[in-house]
């Protein structure tokens, strides 16, 4: 945690909602029959990877999945013994430590698998393996043409003690718009990758799910589903209804000062507004430096003293400016940048939607050195 004042801005996390969010996304997998992976990489989405971890293994999560071995060993390294996924690997990264700490490692190609046996034989333990298959993401995952050769070598190593093969996996490109054709058609090669393993002789589990198929598609549940965004509230598809979510992040400040205007006086940077009115100015310590996107000026609200209000002029480095109107509004006042929405404060997803992107960008990129979060 940073040792900045908490007054300049912070970050709450709430993990009762962490634990009541896994608990709904749980609760629709083992309808299905499927264990949950609650996936924490990039630091929890923002909100801390081991406070979150802890909650989610305590709510239905029975592992967790990361992107680098980095976050995985961090995880080791906090005390969690539960089986993590790690998968996607840099060129020099050592399997052997992953290995002697009992990470489940990625394969998305017979070299990475190579250098998993390689780790397995150094430390003299079987590794845990997920032969991942790209199944039209065109990302991470074994090219389809390079599929059986990898199954054979992982049915090999397999016989040799040297690797388990745990699981078949892959992941969708457009789970988020359901009905696009592209699930279907990633399902059904996911399917015969995984029917080529078996022939192969391995007897592997199967996962696909992203927070959105687990909302839409139980029937691609399998046994196992990995969410994530959803686990921190935040619904990749809200045009599918309400899915009972609770945000995980509110993302606070206060007021430093405030200051009466008369008509006609400019605010902040270019001046790109001008006070129509006599107005009191609120100044809030936060700018882009602590993670509010400049892009939006303009477009962005705040809930403070009792009420939403408009931020005006420009987003600065370190501070905007809050129009409070004749209200009364004192320095040291609780300023809500966004939250839940409870109170009627904004939400990730409306900033997101007002600069045209997804909420998973806005509440990935404010944990700063400035910014202290609160679990
Ligand atoms: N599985 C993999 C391989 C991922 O890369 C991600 C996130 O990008 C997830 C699962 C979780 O996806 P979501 O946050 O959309 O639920």
């Amino acid at each position: 945690m940073s040792d900045q004042p908490a007054h300049r801005a912070d970050l709450r996390i709430d993990l009762d909602a962490i634990r009541h969010n896994v608990s709904v996304l749980s609760g629709r997998a083992s309808r299905s029959g499927a264990r949950t992976m609650a996936i924490v990489k990039s630091d929890g989405y923002g909100h801390g990877a081991l406070a979150v971890a802890r909650a989610a293994l305590r709510s239905g999560a029975d592992s967790l999945g990361v992107a680098s071995l980095g976050e995985a060993l961090q995880l080791r390294a906090g005390g969690i013994t539960a089986p993590v996924l790690c998968w996607l690997h840099a060129a020099n990264d050592d399997f052997a430590p992953a290995v002697a700490a009992d990470i489940d490692l990625a394969a998305s190609t017979p070299t990475e698998l190579e250098r998993i046996i390689v780790a397995a034989e150094q430390r003299d333990r079987a590794a845990r393996v997920h032969l991942k298959i790209d199944t039209g993401l065109c990302r991470n995952g074994c090219p389809p043409e390079l599929w059986p050769a990898l199954v054979e070598a992982a049915a090999k190593a397999e016989a040799d003690g040297r690797i388990e093969a745990v699981a078949v996996w892959s992941h969708l490109a457009c789970a988020d718009e359901p009905g696009h054709p592209s699930i279907d058609r990633q399902a059904e090669r996911f399917q015969r990758a995984y029917e080529q393993a078996r022939a192969a002789g391995l007897t592997p589990i199967r996962h696909l799910a992203n927070s959105a198929a687990v909302l839409t598609r139980p029937d691609l549940h399998f046994e196992l589903v990995r969410p994530g965004i959803a686990v921190y509230g935040l619904d990749p598809v809200p045009q599918d209804g309400d899915h009972g979510l609770r945000p995980a992040m509110t993302f606070r400040s206060s007021v430093v000062a405030t200051r009466r205007v008369p008509a006609g006086e400019g605010v902040s940077y270019g001046q790109t507004w001008t006070a129509p009115r006599p107005t009191t100015l609120a100044l809030v310590p936060v700018g882009y430096a602590d993670g509010v996107p400049r892009t939006l000026s303009g477009r962005m609200e705040v809930w403070l003293a009792g009420r939403r209000r408009r931020v005006v002029g420009r987003v600065c480095m370190d501070q905007l400016v809050v129009d409070c109107g004749d209200d009364e509004v004192r320095e040291g006042d609780e300023v809500l940048l966004f939250g839940p929405g409870d109170r009627g404060e904004p939400t990730a997803a409306e900033w997101a939607e007002a600069i045209g992107t997804i909420h998973y960008e806005i509440v990935t990129g404010l944990y700063r050195p400035r910014v202290t979060r609160t679990v």
